[in-house]
């Protein structure tokens, strides 16, 4: 080793990056295929290539990264695959309004055109996602990116749509879809949302042919009415029993409807008359198939009424929805106006209302394929963490409709479809065909259409890994182990790869579906561009380093909860890096390598050893426990804890008397377990802190990097509880005496005798405990009691193990000590209070386990012991 020690001060920005840099250079990232060691795979859901990454992407970024790091040091040959979505209707979206500012138009571009300027959009997006993914310090392996619109993915893709179609899973059909009509194309279900609004329901006049009066109906939607071709009532509706086969005058239109009778309609809703539009309203649309019905679509492709829309041709939606409540109400026929509170459907990306529209479109076939993927979660073969996200999963896949998978779009999966000119003949291919199979024309058209672009992520777990070829890495990284998402995105794509991983595969995708929340604002709101309170990661990256701001995304983490993001947060953090840092040095600064050598075999542990060996241990064991049940906010918490409490703020401490005065053995055991303990404490945090625990675990041993090194074994046999008790015990003392001399000022070099009586059966506690409260508590010398001082002289101080005496008082005043004595009264009534409050209560001792109301009276009978101690003390003041 060259340099002997860390840098003065913890400043990241000079090694974050060199570290990065030199794991991707020796390949560390990535894995192979070993048949003598286990997988343990992740794949990255792909960000997409729109824009840059947010502090969502952070936490799912960390949450995976940990996850493999920890893997990874456990000896597992994990492999973290990252990529790319093309995103198809988003990207699509942004390109074209981007060219709208340069003057160009997308449809004068034409296909071609339009689409290199997508592909040269989206590499200068992947590169600055792959640098954003690098910065954050994930050990993601880049040899293995995906895109989705890479070669092979795309091959797939045609793959699946060919099997699907010749299954018969894949159908071309007019249905009523959700028609976005901005961006002039089909959605799914899953793209909508759902957006409350001040609405009305107009109630019209529909009046008899045969003149004989009118029939009441109600509609939010006016313009609709210009395609009605019937008007339904339920069958057992006795109101209109005889009207059912009467026929009436479409007003506006001037055209004769049917009066049907239909189950679908609710006798006890509105006016019980409903009025039909098959092509505009997906239940009119099953009524209109029941009952014959004509489909008349008024609204084009972009929302504006049609040649089929009579003299309101030409008018948008909103402005024929006027028009016709107006005429109506000039005819007569406008009977009242309810306001009406209701959802709207409206485009996820672009808000447009949702105009359900009959056309054309593919879909895919739903119910055979959610069928087995319900029953891969309820037999466990997949499970989700935490469990009630299974909910939500079964929610979507019990109710699920045909998925729409056409788009008109062209940034895309092009359909693999062609059609032939002359005979009609619809031809499903993973290649173009040459000629008509069925009357050898020549002359075939391609399917304008692309796949939504969740088609091609739900492929994502085996598409990247080489399927359709049978490739080493599909045999051995699939099923892949861990998926790691947001909950919002269960319905897009965690079932849709669930069915196709099963569908194409025969295997469930992955073993555990790991759910997190989204990340808000420290005000618990959403990060939003509106909202202007979103806080790039870069930029915190750049001011405190990416382990602060990983600590900060898993600190309290808890599986599928949101995450609140406090600034502040990230500076404790820094704080905490620092402390680490800081602590580190010192021990780099005073540990010696050759008397570590010396010694290596002894085991004359000091109690300051072997307590800090049993609190290790016990760490290791339950973090790893923690981390492999996904509980990594718990398993970061005990880290901190160990670091900042024990590690820096004790152990240290209790061993610098041997580091300055301690013979050689006693120095050589200490530095080495300091070394082993500092060391094992690195590798706990190294997964979620990694460029600092590596940092300075290269300045520890010769060991090339930590994050290849194998995680830390608990030693069960240095687990012991009575050491970690009677240090427990003299650590409270060393703290008391401190907190005290502190409150009535004493000063450090003042030192004085203690006078302890310890608590029956804790004498041994404080046998073998002088030198501690000698260098830590400001002792000159220790003497044990066996009953209560009763010198006048002296201060007492009451912990849970023990009285202590300390002969102050002619250097402070007695009114003061009196009076700290009667504030401490006050403090343990109160808590003796609480706790025969909470004992009374019947509704606690009825709901709470044994232990915890065990440990409630213990509580109580240990204040009460304390309290006696002051109540006496201030009696011999007196
Ligand atoms: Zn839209
Ligand atoms: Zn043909």
């Amino acid at each position: 080793m060259e340099k002997k020690n860390l840098e003065t001060t913890y400043s990241p920005k000079d090694f974050e990056k060199r570290i990065y840099e030199n794991w991707l250079n020796k390949g560390y990232f990535t894995p192979e295929v070993n048949k003598d060691k286990k997988p343990y795979t992740i794949v990255m859901p792909p960000p997409n290539i729109t824009g840059k990454l947010h502090m969502g992407h952070a936490l799912d970024l960390t949450l995976q990264d940990i996850l493999i790091r920890f893997r990874r040091m456990q000896g597992y040959e994990a492999l973290w695959l990252p990529g790319t979505d093309h995103a198809s209707i988003a990207t699509e979206v942004r390109v074209e309004n981007e060219l709208l500012k340069q003057g160009l138009v997308k449809k004068e571009m034409g296909r071609e055109a339009f689409l290199e300027k997508v592909y040269e959009w989206s590499e200068e997006y992947r590169g600055k996602i792959r640098d954003q993914i690098t910065k954050l310090g994930s050990s993601c392996d880049f040899t293995r990116e995906a895109f989705t619109m890479d070669e092979n993915l795309s091959r797939a893709v045609r793959e699946v749509f060919v099997k699907l179609y010749n299954d018969g899973l894949i159908y071309r059909g007019n249905r009523i879809t959700n028609w976005c009509p901005k961006c002039e194309t089909a959605l799914s279900d899953a793209e909508i949302e759902y957006v409350e609004h001040n609405g009305n329901f107009w109630h019209f006049r529909y009046p008899y042919a045969d003149g004989s009066g009118y029939m009441v109906i109600a509609t939010t939607r006016p313009e609709t009415m210009l395609g009605d071709t019937a008007v339904a009532v339920h069958p057992e509706d006795e109101r209109f029993k005889d009207l059912v086969g009467k026929t009436l005058t479409l007003p506006l239109m001037n055209r004769e409807i049917p009066i049907v009778a239909d189950d679908y309609v609710d006798k006890d809703f509105g006016t019980g008359c409903v009025k039909i539009t098959p092509a505009h309203d997906p239940n009119d649309f099953h009524v209109g198939e029941r009952h014959h019905l004509e489909s008349i679509r008024v609204l084009d492709d972009k929302g504006i009424i049609n040649e089929h829309g009579g003299k309101y041709q030409g008018m948008d939606r909103y402005e024929a929805r006027k028009a016709i409540i107006k005429d109506m109400e000039e005819l007569g026929l406008l009977e009242k106006i309810e306001p009406h509170m209701h959802n709207v459907n409206t485009h996820d990306r672009c808000g447009t209302v949702i105009e359900p529209i009959i056309s054309k479109q593919w879909y895919v076939e739903m119910k055979p394929l959610a069928g087995p993927a319900i029953e891969a979660v309820k037999s466990g073969e997949t499970d989700f963490v935490p469990e009630r996200f299974e909910k939500t999963y079964f929610h979507w896949l019990e109710n699920i409709q045909d998925w729409c998978i056409s788009r008109q779009l062209w940034w895309g999966h092009r359909i693999p479809v062609w059609y032939c000119d002359d005979c009609g003949e619809v031809h499903v291919d993973h290649d173009a065909p040459k000629l008509c199979g069925k009357c050898g024309s020549r002359s075939l058209t391609e399917e304008e259409d692309v796949l939504d672009t969740w088609f091609s992520s739900a492929l994502w777990p085996f598409s990247t890994l080489g399927w359709p070829n049978e490739t080493e890495d599909l045999k051995y990284f699939y099923p892949t182990s861990t998926l790691v998402t947001g909950y919002d995105i269960i319905p897009f794509w965690v079932m849709r790869m669930m069915f196709s991983g099963i569908y194409n595969m025969g295997e469930v995708p992955f073993d555990k579906v790991f759910i997190h929340g989204i990340v808000r604002d420290s005000q618990g709101r959403k990060m939003s561009k509106s909202l202007g309170n979103g806080v790039d990661p870069l930029e915190t990256i750049d001011e405190y380093g990416a382990d602060a701001l990983r600590f900060m995304l898993i600190s309290g983490n808890a599986p599928g909860s949101d995450i609140r993001f406090y600034p502040e947060r990230v500076e404790a953090a820094r704080n905490f890096a620092n402390k680490l840092w800081n602590a580190s040095r010192f021990v780099l600064m005073n540990i010696n390598h050759e008397l570590i050598e010396k010694y290596k075999d002894s085991t004359s542990y000091s109690m300051a050893d072997q307590w800090i060996l049993s609190k290790i241990n016990n760490l290791i064991e339950e973090v790893t426990e923690n981390l492999e049940k996904f509980e990594l906010g718990i398993a970061l918490s005990k880290v901190y804890e160990f670091i900042w409490n024990e590690l820096c703020d004790w152990y240290i401490e209790l061993i610098k008397p041997v580091f300055y005065n301690g013979t050689d053995e006693e120095k050589g055991v200490s530095y080495r377990i300091i070394r082993d303990v500092l060391i094992k404490s690195l590798k706990l945090l190294h997964p979620t802190m990694p460029f600092i625990t590596e940092e300075i675990y290269s300045f520890l041993n010769d060991e090339e990097t930590i994050m290849m090194a194998s995680w830390p074994e608990a030693d069960n046999s240095l687990i012991d509880a009575e050491i970690e008790e009677r240090m427990g015990g003299i650590i409270e003392a060393i703290k008391s005496i401190r907190n005290l001399r502190q409150e009535m000022n004493v000063p450090n070099k003042k030192k004085s005798a203690l006078f302890i009586l310890p608590n029956e059966g804790k004498k041994n506690i404080f046998e073998n405990s002088k030198d501690y409260l000698i260098k830590l508590a400001y002792a000159e010398d220790v003497v044990l009691l066996d009953k209560d001082s009763t010198d006048e002289n002296h201060v007492s101080l009451v912990t849970s193990t023990a009285r202590i005496y300390i002969p102050l008082l002619d250097l402070v005043d007695r009114e003061k000590e009196l009076d700290r004595l009667g504030k401490e009264k006050k403090k343990l009534e109160s808590e003796i209070e609480r706790v025969n409050r909470k004992l009374g209560n019947e509704k606690f001792l009825a709901n709470a386990k044994e232990e915890v109301v065990a440990e409630e009276r213990a509580k109580g009978e240990k204040y009460q012991s304390m309290l006696d101690a002051v109540t006496e003390r201030i009696h011999a003041l007196n």
